[in-house]
């Protein structure tokens, strides 16, 4: 078995959650089962060190984001930032409003998370509008920091969010 066909094999979907209509994608197999974790965190792995040659920080998205942005940075032996939703975070902040899939919501992060000219990667759970993600670059564009892509481990490819987000790169492992 491949490790794409292991990853597919860890995500279950959910009709009409968290909303009618939505069909929700559930990530939490991969995290219950030890080899298809470790399949995520190799392909992303082997993804950036293969692409960049260089990475400041990985820049992870509330909630999911969080799950699998510290194995990765670890790995690369580089920081982890949380963008996280509004009033989470202690001291200055900086935010940014948003459409997600299903409601609005506004992003943020503190002030000194990432320097001018860091290098960034942005990582997420999934890709569906693309709302979630773009915020997360104008966060980095705030702070000056350079995005050099994003990264999930679902995309839904229907909902076009890789058209929203250009010019910057999206890495999705599994595309629904
Ligand atoms: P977007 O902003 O691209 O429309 O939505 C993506 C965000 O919503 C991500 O942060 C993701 O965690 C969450 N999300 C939306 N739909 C789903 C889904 O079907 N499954 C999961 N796991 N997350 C979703």
């Amino acid at each position: 078995e491949s490790r794409l066909q292991l990853i597919h094999r860890h995500i279950r979907a959910f009709p009409d959650f968290p909303n009618t209509g939505i069909l929700f994608r559930d990530i939490c197999p991969i995290l219950k089962d030890p080899a298809a974790l470790t399949a995520v965190i190799d392909l992303f792995e082997e993804h950036v060190r293969k692409n960049y040659k260089q990475v400041d920080l990985i820049v992870g998205l509330d909630a999911r984001g969080f799950l699998f942005g510290p194995l990765l940075a670890q790995r690369l032996c580089v920081g982890f930032v949380l963008v996280r939703k509004k009033g989470k975070l202690p001291g200055a902040t900086v935010s940014v409003a948003y459409n997600l899939e299903y409601g609005k919501a506004e992003a943020e992060i503190q002030e000194d998370a990432v320097a001018p000219g860091q290098k960034v990667l942005i990582i997420d759970d999934l890709l569906a509008t693309g709302g979630t993600l773009y915020a997360a670059c104008e966060l980095m564009k705030k702070q000056q920091a350079e995005v050099l892509g994003c990264m999930v481990v679902i995309e839904l490819k229907e909902l076009n969010g890789f058209e929203r987000l250009k010019p910057h790169s999206v890495f999705s492992l599994v595309k629904y």
